[in-house]
């Protein structure tokens, strides 16, 4: 594998988001970082992302990183800095190089970085300038749910104490639902992203709905080469955004890694690309009309949903030979 180098970030890319309400040009940079302490730890079930960290990354590492970053950029007027861990972590983004990219991008319209409750504090979120975002990855609001199928290593309630605690700061938050994790089956993994949006919603100025992505090396992964998980169906994130619009003040936002791939969210193939477009659509426009995509394979999805409840199992139902068995009923 090729050797990867501790002061270039990890990837620069351009996207389109919104800020002020308005669809803006962002970039987006991936630094390289000495990791997420949860994942040293154990970590989530679905993360990947120990993969990402370089140990031996120091602070003069990070500066020139930032270098490289500016290098690239283009005045964009949001930009968002993720770690593959907490930027907020001192373990991993010293003050230095937190207060340097500060004052680098302080002519910014909005700025994002992410991070674990833990480390929001008094101290940290003093530190963040007005224009900033601290996007959170609650997950689920349901705890048994972060413990067991997340393996998060906090509960929601610490989620909601940092939530809070931003949104009191008068700064804005984005929550990240993660939309089907291991052991629930896809219509559980809808009622459980509809409860955790109702429950994040009164802190969050946007809700993020991201969908199960299977990664390298996780014990998400595993299970699914087994046949024992598959990946959400896009009928599924549609149908998620269509219970809470409406009913809940935050933004809702979804843009799936890997999706229409069968280790991301994924329908029959045929309307992949169509559903994915929607949802993208949606996250925009917020727009229920938007959702409107046709395909045969929504009965199926149905279809699925009966057949996974009548059998008692989050197996995936496509695979093998319950495959016969549950479809047909
Ligand atoms: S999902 Fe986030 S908190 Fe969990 S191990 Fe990965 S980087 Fe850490
Ligand atoms: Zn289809």
């Amino acid at each position: 594998m090729k050797e990867r180098n501790p002061s270039e970030p990890e990837a620069v890319w351009k996207e389109k988001d919104v800020s002020s309400g308005r669809t803006v040009d962002a970039m987006v940079a991936i630094m390289r970082t000495s990791g997420c302490r949860w994942a040293k730890a154990g970590g989530c079930t679905m993360c990947g992302y120990r993969e990402a960290s370089l140990p031996q990354t120091t602070e003069s590492d990070l500066m020139s990183q930032v270098d490289r970053i500016i290098e690239r950029y283009k005045g964009e007027p949001f930009v968002k800095f993720y770690t593959s861990g907490s930027f907020l972590d001192t373990g991993e983004i010293p003050v230095s190089v937190r207060e340097r990219i500060f004052d680098e991008f302080s002519e910014c319209e909005r700025i994002l970085v992410e991070s674990r409750p833990e480390f929001v504090n008094e101290e940290t979120i003093g530190s963040l300038p007005k224009t900033a975002t601290v996007a959170l990855g609650l997950e689920s609001s349901d705890p048994e749910v972060l413990r067991r199928s997340v393996h998060k290593g906090f509960t929601p309630a610490e989620s909601k104490r940092a939530g809070t605690a931003v949104r009191d700061a008068g700064l804005s938050v984005r929550t990240y639902l993660l939309l089907k994790p291991i052991y629930l089956t896809e219509g559980q993994a809808i009622e459980d992203s509809v409860r955790s949006a109702l429950f994040a919603d009164p802190w969050s100025a946007e809700i993020s709905i991201n969908p199960l992505n299977v990664q390298f090396g996780t014990q998400t992964e595993r299970l699914w080469k087994r046949g024992e998980f598959r990946a959400p169906w896009i009928w599924s994130l549609i149908e998620v955004f269509r219970r809470l619009s409406g009913n809940i003040s935050a933004r809702l936002m979804s843009s799936p890694s890997g999706g229409g791939s069968q280790r991301g969210v994924h329908n029959c193939g045929e309307c992949d690309r169509r559903a994915l477009d929607a949802v993208e659509k949606f996250s925009f426009s917020q727009d229920v009309r938007d959702l409107d995509v046709a395909c045969a394979c929504v009965e199926k999805w149905k279809d699925y949903l009966r057949a996974e409840k009548m059998l008692g199992t989050s197996a995936d139902l496509e695979r093998g030979i319950i495959n016969d068995l549950a479809l047909r009923m």
